[in-house]
């Protein structure tokens, strides 16, 4: 059979692009493509008078080269670190032999200009980084790249082109930036960065992380999908991109930017008010979080706790994961700064979309995975990997005496592998008691539920935890087989697919039946839109972007649960995503003023 309108038909591909999201945090503003001019090595044979005056030329350069790390390294705060390492290693790759000698030797024995003996060296560098099997060690071949780009740029007389202009906010888009661009962008009303090349663990990365700008790393052709001007949403937790979106959606994501008191007065207020609705039945507001530095937003906009703390990126800054000692200090903190609120740590959740081939590690199943979103993942990762799972949980169980700890498993599929996990949880605590350390009573342990397996034995799962968190990001994906960073098929990721809507309610129910408590903290509990069909299915918190806490718990706050309920019976009622939507235009305008839900 011939489709002959099939072509006419089909949705346009939706404009989101996807990249790897190496540093947490939304902006929306427009893009500066960033074109460096490619120096070319040229090749120069020099007269022999002329050999040591070459020398002394790129001596020079990699003087000034030093000099200006320096300078850079003086101006940063105490507190980066990490930064402050990275610089460091820069610098002495500037002493190293196999750069300045080698590049020396080059000029004298084959009477060559600098540029040119500079390219040689690196070429050599570059072939002996190739032999090695480590992919963290290879990548350390790109910062040898980015010092020899600075003494390159020196030799060619090159100024630093300034990264924005006055005044408006930008996204950069560049081929690769240095961690010492990243330092510069300081300056500059940077509010973000994309690039082709990188990974997570890349040291422009790490920089990017501590100094707390949203980054997405790994985009193919960047540099030429986009053009500066462009207006996108950059999201640099999931990686994901939205170009040209609409004006309301720009508007949105830099209000919720605009912290510290900037919060229009009327939405301020929320700040401090408890949460419940308007009849007094209290829900959690809380918040997601990846990282330390996101502490003072969750603070300073009044979350109940943290519903989500997505621990993987602590796991990427070095090439080994880190140590239990490291762990405890981030735990610790993290749960001393909230209490008495609850803080839930979800243990790693790498694979899929999370990078497994770039863990650090040199590991048999590095890049060999066929389908990674259905792969060694997740749970699954952490009874694999035992040292790492059971790593983490000494630190967690010798953190918890700080706060209020829960600990989340995520992506677990099977009863099978909850048991394993709490055997592994029960050893673990015997060995603590065993050797010394005090732990919380009371430390909860739950699960994530996101996958239709872990819906439909709800019931089973809910005997044996004492929480539920339903991460609606990837219950979708997997329900409706929908890969959201595809664009071909991303239009089809519907959170009110009445399939979706329905696991909720199951997966309430069977927690309630079982006297536990169910959270949800995908991407649909900071909708407005979704928040009064999910608070009319009874969560007890939803979890959330800092940012939005406010403006949920107005909505919360207006909202009478019986009303909210008829709203939830409503909508999971409806044949399909559309009359949902339909409904909700119809019903919401009754419920508060449509501002609270637009
Ligand atoms: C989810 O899947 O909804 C979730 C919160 O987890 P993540 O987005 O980190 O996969
Ligand atoms: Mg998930």
């Amino acid at each position: 059979m011939t489709c002959p309108d099939q072509q006419d038909n089909r949705p346009p591909p939706a404009r989101a692009l996807q990249g790897i999201g190496v540093s947490p945090g939304i902006v929306a503003a427009t893009v500066v493509v960033f074109k460096r001019r490619t120096v070319r090595a040229g090749w120069h044979h020099l007269p022999p008078d002329h050999i040591e005056h070459e020398v002394d030329r790129f001596a020079g350069a990699i003087k000034a080269a030093g000099d200006e790390l320096l300078l850079l390294r003086e101006k940063l705060a105490d507190d980066l670190a990490d930064a402050l390492s990275i610089i460091d290693s820069h610098l002495l790759m500037l002493k190293d032999k196999m750069i300045v000698e080698r590049t020396i030797g080059i000029i004298r024995h084959k009477n060559v200009n600098a540029e040119w003996a500079l390219a040689q060296a690196l070429s050599e560098i570059k072939e002996r980084f190739d032999r090695i099997d480590d992919s963290y060690i290879r990548e350390r071949f790109t910062d040898i790249k980015h010092v020899a780009d600075r003494v390159f740029g020196l030799l060619s007389g090159r100024e630093h082109q300034p990264f924005a202009g006055e005044g408006q906010a930008v996204i950069l888009v560049a081929n690769d930036f240095s961690p010492e661009d990243t330092l510069r962008m300081q300056a500059g009303n940077v509010h973000g960065f994309l690039t082709e090349k990188g990974g997570v663990t890349s040291h422009t990365a790490i920089v990017a992380r501590a100094l707390g700008l949203p980054a997405v790393v790994g985009l193919e052709h960047a540099t030429s999908l986009l053009t500066t001007g462009d207006a996108i949403i950059l999201d640099g937790g999931s990686g994901q991109i939205v170009l040209d979106p609409a004006p309301e959606e720009m508007r949105r994501v830099q209000e919720e930017n605009r912290c510290d008191g900037l919060l229009a007065d009327e939405l301020a207020r929320y700040i401090h008010l408890s949460s419940e609705t308007a009849d007094g039945v209290a829900v959690r507001l809380s918040a997601n979080i990846e990282t330390l530095a996101e502490l003072p937003a969750v603070l300073h906009f009044g979350s109940d706790g943290i519903g989500l703390f997505r621990s993987e990126l602590d796991y990427f800054n070095n090439r080994r994961p880190p140590n239990e000692e490291q762990l405890v200090a981030i735990y610790q903190q993290l749960l001393a700064a909230m209490s008495p609120h609850p803080v839930t740590v979800r243990t790693l959740d790498v694979g899929g979309d999370k990078f497994l081939n770039r863990f650090p590690g040199n590991k048999a199943w590095l890049d060999r995975e066929r389908n990674p979103a259905l792969g060694l993942r997740s749970i699954r990762f952490s009874l694999y990997e035992r040292e790492i799972f059971r790593s983490q949980l000494r630190a967690l169980f010798r953190a918890s005496v700080h706060g209020r700890l829960r600990i989340l498993l995520p992506l677990v599929s099977a009863p099978a592998e909850l048991r394993q996990a709490k055997e592994i949880v029960a050893e673990v605590l015997a060995e603590l008691a065993e050797n010394g350390y005090s732990v919380a009573q009371g430390v909860e342990l739950g699960i994530m539920v996101e996958v239709p397996s872990a819906v439909v034995m709800a019931d089973v799962f809910a005997a044996e935890v004492d929480f539920f968190a339903i991460g609606t990001n990837d219950l979708i994906q997997f329900s409706l087989a929908i890969d959201r960073g595809n664009q071909y098929v991303a239009h089809l990721y519907e959170p009110f697919h009445p399939a979706v809507l329905r696991m909720i309610r199951q997966t309430v129910e069977a927690g309630h039946a079982c006297n536990i408590s169910v959270s949800l903290c995908g991407e649909m509990a900071s909708d407005p839109l979704c928040v009064p069909v999910l608070l009319g299915m009874g969560l007890d918190e939803l979890s959330m972007r800092p940012a939005v806490v406010p403006r949920i718990r107005r909505l919360l706050r207006h909202c009478r649960s019986d009303e909210l309920r008829q709203i939830s019976r409503q909508a999971l009622q409806c044949g399909d995503s559309d009359q949902v939507r339909d409904m909700l235009a119809r019903q919401l305008p009754a419920l508060c003023p449509k501002e609270f839900y637009q």
